[in-house]
């Protein structure tokens, strides 16, 4: 086999269908935040930054970089090892207790990222509790379809935050077999934020363990950032609650919450947790100090919840397709994958405004868009040049506009 025609071919098919991922290759300015510099094929250029995940911008607080300097200056790099030896640093300990308390859980367990945290967790659960089926949202994301597929378990998809169908797909499972239904807090690509309530009522009714991705949500919502479920007091209704630090907290990792029993068991058969390095102290350390600060100040959420309604607002006066969102996640639609390309390279390249295009398949096609994240660093003055700059693209490409 021609292995370098192969991938050629591949590569090509992916480009001619405007789905083939372009990297912007960026360097963050601390301090300046959501600015950075890009590097493009015609040099270095200054852009606003307008699709981070970096919610709140905690990756350049003081409070964040200055804890893991001193974690450096402490401990160095690297933790040295796997968790089971000798890389369980102090801070990854610390880290945990305040997770735990953050979510009002017994019990956390920290992994090297949110993915893995899924995969991992999802993985080790649906494979080894007893003639397991896991019951998954429909729109769930590819860390939890990964975990459920490598764990072997029988899977029911139900339909995407509908409680009603969970309830038949539950009522027709085997009453027998254990039940974990795993769904998300708030989906990244709409905004829209799922029934956990009445998920939990139904979970409950039919003796189901829930896991519930907050990944999108936490230090986002909650008195004290611990997401959709500690804003609406129901934290202790889920059974495992799943988040990460390398958005909202804007450092790097991910974790599960849970009972003590639950996060000793994971923590003992997962090998995504257990056969690989632990995460430098460095990070554990930021992420700390990011968990902590976002646990007592409000001024972050309050002002990215202004952000967030005053962006929605301004661009659907200016007639563009906003769909709506109950979150801080502002999409619009452009429903066509190269077009939604030729749209953000007009962006980047006539305006210095990055946004990465949305296609197929992390949405579905047709509904390919552009998702924007305001935070509470973006002035009015970059909301000004954002829809000046759209309304301009709408304009001149001829793109539907909003009904
Ligand atoms: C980003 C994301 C993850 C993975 O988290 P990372 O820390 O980035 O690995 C998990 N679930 C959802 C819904 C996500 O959007």
């Amino acid at each position: 086999m021609n292995f370098e025609r192969f991938f050629a071919e591949e590569m090509a098919g992916l480009k001619a269908e405007g789905r083939y991922r372009v990297f912007a290759d960026l360097e963050r300015k601390k301090g300046d935040f959501p600015k950075a510099t890009h590097h493009g094929p015609a040099g270095q250029r200054p852009v606003t930054v307008w699709c981070s995940n970096d919610y709140l911008g905690m990756g350049q607080h003081p409070a964040v970089t200055a804890a893991m300097h001193e974690a450096i200056d402490r401990c160095g790099a690297g933790a040295g090892g796997t968790r089971n030896i000798s890389g369980t640093n102090h801070y990854h300990v610390l880290l945990e207790q305040e997770l735990a308390s953050l979510h009002g859980k017994e019990s956390a367990l920290l992994f090297t990222s949110g993915y893995v945290s899924n995969w991992a967790a999802l993985g080790t659960l649906a494979s080894r509790l007893p003639d397991c089926t896991v019951f998954s949202d429909s729109m769930n994301h590819a860390s939890m379809i990964e975990g459920i597929r490598q764990s072997r378990a029988k899977k029911a998809i139900f339909r995407h935050n509908d409680p009603e169908d969970l309830d038949r797909k539950l009522t027709e499972s085997d009453p027998a077999g254990s039940k974990l239904v795993a769904f998300e807090s708030v989906y990244s690509m709409d905004g829209d934020i799922a029934p956990i309530d009445e998920i939990c009522d139904v979970a409950e009714r039919h003796g189901a363990m829930t896991y519930l991705d907050e990944v999108h949500a936490v230090g986002l919502y909650g008195e004290q950032g611990g997401g959709i479920a500690q804003r609406d007091g129901i934290a202790d209704r889920v059974t495992v609650i799943e988040g990460t630090l390398g958005k909202a907290f804007g450092v790097m990792g991910g974790y599960i919450t849970a009972s003590a029993n639950l996060t000793d068991f994971v923590r003992s058969f997962a090998s995504g947790f257990i056969f690989t390095t632990s995460l430098p102290p460095a990070i554990a350390a930021g992420a700390l100090a990011s968990v902590a600060h976002l646990r007592r100040s409000q001024s972050e959420r309050n002002a990215h919840q202004e952000r967030a309604a005053t962006l929605k607002r301004r661009l659907e006066a200016a007639g563009l397709p906003v769909i709506p969102s109950a979150s801080h996640i502002v999409p619009i639609l452009v429903g066509d994958p190269v077009a939604c390309r030729a749209v953000t390279d007009r962006l980047m390249d006539d305006y210095g405004i990055y946004v990465q295009p949305i296609n197929y398949p992390t949405v579905p096609r047709g509904t390919e868009r552009l998702r924007l994240t305001p935070s509470p660093l973006h002035s009015d003055d970059d909301m000004d040049s954002l829809v000046k700059a759209l309304s301009e693209i709408w304009q001149a490409m001829d793109l539907r506009r909003a009904a």
